[in-house]
């Protein structure tokens, strides 16, 4: 498996779409040319982060993703990449500016209003290439005025409910014809994870999400960007081996 940068993400996005971004990190050339070389050229791209999805996690879990593991196999590429952050927000925000997190200085959510970074969200919306964002609550109020289509779920105790109503409002925003590139963002492996739930179930409920993406991608012949966005903070894990070396996670990028 070849190594990536979770910050060439955005650098890659930009390029694809001829739009400036200011990172340290250049566009994965693979990845640009896997999504320049298809015919017709992709109308959509959709990043979505599946939070606490490792590298670790998704070869041990291998039969209950097999949706994930067919993208990375058949229909795609898949990279290793160090995670940036053991945090999801700061981690999601370098995601999507392409700057580690000391350069962003994101922490929380609210740090997003006042960044005076922009990401690629409200770059590419800036440019004229519609988008959308499909995250919960805290994390999308930030963003309202910024960009377009803003897809806002509740956060809640179910959190399986939680990932289908994520999963429907992505759906809804790739079938929007307008709409050009979509960040939506999965938490049910994080909160098993965190809660010592059964990750197999987790795990499957996850793949069963992206399958139902994945089909929405290729209605309109679109790229599925997929990756974690940190390790698993898992108990058992931490114990063992603590903080000092985290488990890189996947990065996959499929035509499906
Ligand atoms: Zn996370």
């Amino acid at each position: 498996m070849l190594p990536c940068s979770l910050l060439q993400i955005a650098p890659t996005l930009a390029a694809f779409f001829g739009i400036p971004l200011a990172s340290p990190e250049l566009p994965a050339r693979s990845i640009l040319d896997f999504m320049n070389t298809r015919d017709p050229r992709p109308p959509v791209v959709v990043l979505l982060v599946i939070d606490s999805l490792d590298l670790e996690l998704y070869g041990q879990f291998r039969a209950e993703l097999p949706v994930l593991h067919a993208l990375a196999d058949r229909y795609g590429l898949i990279f290793s990449a160090k995670p940036v952050s053991s945090h999801t927000t700061p981690a999601i925000a370098s995601l999507l500016t392409g700057l580690p997190p000391e350069a962003h200085g994101i922490v929380v959510s609210a740090d997003v209003g006042t960044s005076t970074f922009k990401s690629i969200l409200e770059l590419l919306d800036e440019a004229g290439h519609r988008t959308a964002a499909v995250l919960n609550a805290s994390g999308a109020e930030p963003l309202i005025g910024r960009m377009s289509h803003i897809y806002s779920v509740e956060d809640r105790e179910d959190i399986i409910a939680y990932d289908a109503l994520i999963t429907a409002h992505t759906r809804t925003a790739v079938s929007n014809k307008e709409v050009q590139f979509v960040l939506a963002h999965l938490r049910t492996i994080d909160r098993f994870a965190h809660r010592g739930g059964d990750l197999r179930l987790a795990a499957r409920v996850v793949d069963s999400n992206v399958q139902e993406i994945a089909r929405a991608v290729h209605e309109r012949r679109g790229i599925l960007i997929v990756c974690g966005d940190h390790e698993a903070h898992l108990p058992a894990r931490r114990a063992l081996h603590g903080f000092a070396s985290p488990i890189s996670v996947p990065l996959i990028v499929a035509a499906p």
